[in-house]
């Protein structure tokens, strides 16, 4: 199987804190229909018990830098698959 195209391999991290997701981000989401009015995700795919895990996770961007939350990335148009506990980063300039 090809590899998908991609310039960075984040590793994705973890953490005890309490993390928010931007507001700009919450409102692209919502948007998206990925979240609700009231700050529920409603992702496609995901578990309940992976979106938990999900909201204890960030990665070191190298794009938008240290500590981005790994909803934000998981969203991101650089995103392209989580292999192995590392996000595969198309590593595009965003916007
Ligand atoms: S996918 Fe987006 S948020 Fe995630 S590491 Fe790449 S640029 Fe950063």
């Amino acid at each position: 199987m090809d590899e998908l195209e991609h310039k960075y391999e984040v590793e994705v991290k973890s953490t005890e804190k309490r993390q928010k997701i931007p507001d700009n981000v919450k409102a692209e989401l919502k948007e998206s229909g990925m979240m609700d009015d009231k700050g529920k995700l409603k992702l496609k795919g995901v578990s309940p018990k992976m979106l938990k895990r999900m909201k204890q996770e960030y990665v070191d961007c190298p794009i938008l830098g240290d500590g981005t939350h790994f909803i934000q990335c998981f969203v991101c148009s650089n995103f392209q698959s989580r292999v192995m506990g590392n996000v595969l980063c198309k590593g595009d300039p965003l916007k």
